[in-house]
């Protein structure tokens, strides 16, 4: 394994599920599930009529027949009242089917008065009903722990009166900035300021990780702001910081995370752009220290913090699918790390082809924009011929709809 992968793995090892609550199913969309769901009843309850129609007594429905109409069994109604051989109860779709019935005749299959009804075709037993349990029994652990929630398990909870689903609780993400040279957004900066955009790039991402991000503001290049406002991100599940991480004199971070008791794991894990990203531990809190480049603050989150966010709310799928693709254009590197390159992916004679998104250098942030994948040149590789196949980071799950 390449330090990459190593520092990619020890990520995903060192963290685990943060909690269990009990949400509101309105507010599960998108959450793991934390327990098997167990169904606390059969569904459907009761046999029921698949149709509207006449609830009948199979044996007597020759074709031609006329039958009684002796009941009407509207939805939301239940009826006592034994259907005796020569009549038919009408029946809605839904109501439960009545003692003495063994089949439903759908109305279209029917001549029908308020008193009689006349079949036009053959009945078999069983026809047109929905038996009770079968769908879902009862005790049946029918959604298992772990499942990403969605409409069809709200809907199968919610037709069991569930009010409360135990999922893995929201992670709080914290974000600091840091460096002398930013201003917040909304301000006009002098010449040599930046505009603090990582930020809210990193809430951003964040929030499409269905994690909670807390925003702590900028720390300045000296110790004392460092030591505030990174022990204000620790008290967090998780700290991002940007920036001030390189081996400059003014690059702190690392420094006084140490002195904070965060025990760093890695360093500069092989990777270009990011190369001095930092990954360490305090307690159960991961800390992700990433560099301040906005290019680069964006590929080591999507890279490194974003599976361990996930991980960290009981997701089991962390990684984005990763397919094998061939590059539309050449490329080459130094040997030694391994390089992401921006790409866009398109899918042509049924295959991944990965386009140059544009200008690699890092200082050219429109090349995220139309970036939908990174692809993986790996670490002691230098050349990449027309048509080399190389993996893929798919970044948008929707991909294949563009065919
Ligand atoms: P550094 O990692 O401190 O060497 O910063 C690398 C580059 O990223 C510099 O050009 C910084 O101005 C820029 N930068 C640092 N922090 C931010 C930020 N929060 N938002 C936007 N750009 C930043
Ligand atoms: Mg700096």
């Amino acid at each position: 394994m390449t330090n990459y992968e190593q520092a990619r793995r020890m990520v995903i090892d060192k963290v685990a599920p943060a909690g269990v609550e009990r949400v509101l199913l309105l507010e599960a969309a998108g959450r793991v599930l934390a327990e098997d769901y167990v169904a606390p009843k059969d569904m459907p309850r009761w046999d029921n009529s698949a149709m509207d129609g006449f609830a009948v007594r199979s044996a007597d429905c020759a074709p031609g027949t006329v039958l009684k109409v002796t009941d009407y069994i509207p939805a939301g109604v239940s009826s006592d009242d034994v259907v005796t051989p020569g009549c038919a109860a009408r029946i809605m779709t839904g109501a439960p089917i009545p003692p003495g019935a063994d089949a439903v005749v759908p109305i279209e299959e029917t001549e029908n008065t308020a008193e009689t009804v006349k079949l036009l075709q053959q009945v078999k037993k069983h026809d047109h009903i929905r038996f009770q349990g079968e769908d879902v029994r009862g005790g049946e652990a029918i959604i298992p722990r772990g499942t990403v929630i969605g409409a069809p398990q709200v809907s199968l909870m919610a037709s069991f009166s569930t009010v409360l689903v135990p999922v893995y609780r929201k992670v709080r993400v914290a974000i600091l900035s840091t460096g002398d040279e930013l201003v917040e957004v909304g301000t006009e900066p002098k010449e040599s300021q930046i505009v603090n955009s990582n930020t809210l790039a990193l809430a951003t991402a964040i929030k499409l990780c269905g994690a909670e991000p807390v925003i702590l503001g900028i720390a300045r290049d000296d110790r004392e702001s460092h030591r505030a406002l990174l022990s204000e991100g620790l008290k967090a599940d998780v700290l991002v910081t940007s920036a001030g991480v390189s081996a400059g004199d003014r690059d702190l971070v690392r420094e006084v995370l140490a002195e904070l008791g965060v025990v760093e794991q890695f360093w500069k894990p092989g990777i270009k752009p990011g190369g001095p990203t930092a990954f360490g531990m305090k307690g159960n809190v991961p800390v992700f220290s990433l560099p301040g480049n906005p290019v680069s603050t964006m590929i080591t989150f999507e890279e490194f913090a974003r599976p361990a966010i996930l991980r960290m709310m009981g997701h089991e799928k962390v990684f984005r699918r990763t397919v094998s693709g061939i590059l539309k254009e050449g490329a080459r590197k130094k040997a030694g790390k391994v390089n992401f390159l921006r790409v866009h992916v398109a899918i042509e004679g049924g295959r991944f082809v990965a386009s140059t998104s544009g200008d690699q250098n890092t200082g050219i942030l429109k090349t995220m924009l139309r970036c939908n994948a990174l692809a993986i040149l790996p670490a002691e590789a230098t050349e990449f011929a027309v048509g080399a196949e190389v993996d893929l980071h798919l970044l948008d799950p929707t991909l294949e709809m563009e065919v």
